[in-house]
């Protein structure tokens, strides 16, 4: 079944006034659900723009982004609001993406307050030590600050909160891509895990090939705002 529909997105920015960027130029694919959708390609030809429209965090320039059937960019901002609650995203710097003021705890409870997910403290509580578990975390870890982390380990508090209400759909930006080489295994290792467990769908964006390969299903393959491959991983590119 088809999850997620992008038909023809164009995304453009105005760089001045009398100059656009292409960003994204008529990009169209499909995501099934369950399935791990791979977008890779060299840094700037517009992987993030897509990612961040399809959640509809940027307006879209042209063409449509369905989810489940429901165009999300002409969704009123409550259901837009609920839609959030099915899809997430993880972004590529832990450390930008997480308030460093924030304990681990409030970090991971944050969209489960703003959702109302729960209606006790005490049930939130429990679902962050779950959470951490999950993500290979202990529960002392709650109470510490996201700087006492290493990169790999605040990635995992990253994906920790992507989790926190139990969603559909992620947007995987670049997760790898800011850790260390000896830690980017583990954390894709534990995507492929999560995805697996909870059959959750994925679109994995990146500009490093090799990995994306072993998380994904089908790729996308981007070049200067246009999609120009797109195929089973298996069959790209194998020597
Ligand atoms: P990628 O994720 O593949 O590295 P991006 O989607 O981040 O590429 O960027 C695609 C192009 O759009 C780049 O030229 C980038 O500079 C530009 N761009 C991205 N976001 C914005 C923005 N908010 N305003 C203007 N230009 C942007
Ligand atoms: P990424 O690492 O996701 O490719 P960048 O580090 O290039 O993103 O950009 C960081 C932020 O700046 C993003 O929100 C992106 O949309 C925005 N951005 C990127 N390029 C431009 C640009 N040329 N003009 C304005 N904003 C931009």
């Amino acid at each position: 079944k088809v999850i997620l529909e992008v038909n023809r997105l164009k995304k453009f920015f105005d760089v001045n006034r009398n100059q656009t960027l292409q960003a994204v130029n008529d990009v169209s694919f499909q995501i099934n659900e369950g399935e791990t959708f791979g977008l890779v390609g060299e840094s700037g030809c517009g992987k993030s723009t897509i990612g961040r429209t399809i959640l509809g965090l940027y307006h879209k320039t042209a063409g449509e982004v369905l989810y489940d059937g429901e165009d999300i960019h002409s969704l009123k901002e409550n259901d837009r609001f609920k839609l959030h609650k099915k899809m997430q995203m993880i972004f590529q710097d832990p450390y930008a993406s997480l308030n460093p003021r924030s304990t681990v705890q409030e970090i991971i409870s944050e969209p489960m307050e703003i959702h109302r997910l729960y209606r006790h403290k005490k049930e939130i509580k429990e679902r962050v030590y779950q959470l951490l578990a999950e993500v290979g975390l202990q529960r002392d870890h709650a109470n510490r600050y996201p700087h006492e982390f290493s990169g790999g380990q605040r990635q995992r508090i990253g994906i920790a909160r992507a989790l926190a209400l139990n969603p559909e759909f992620i947007i995987a930006d670049e997760p790898i891509s800011a850790l260390d080489v000896s830690i980017q295994a583990q954390v894709v290792n534990l995507l492929k895990e999560i995805q697996h467990e909870k059959g959750l769908t994925f679109l994995f964006i990146a500009h490093d090939l090799s990995m994306v390969k072993q998380i994904s299903d089908r790729i996308g393959v981007m070049y200067l705002g246009n999609l120009i491959e797109l195929t089973k991983s298996e069959q790209l590119y194998d020597h």
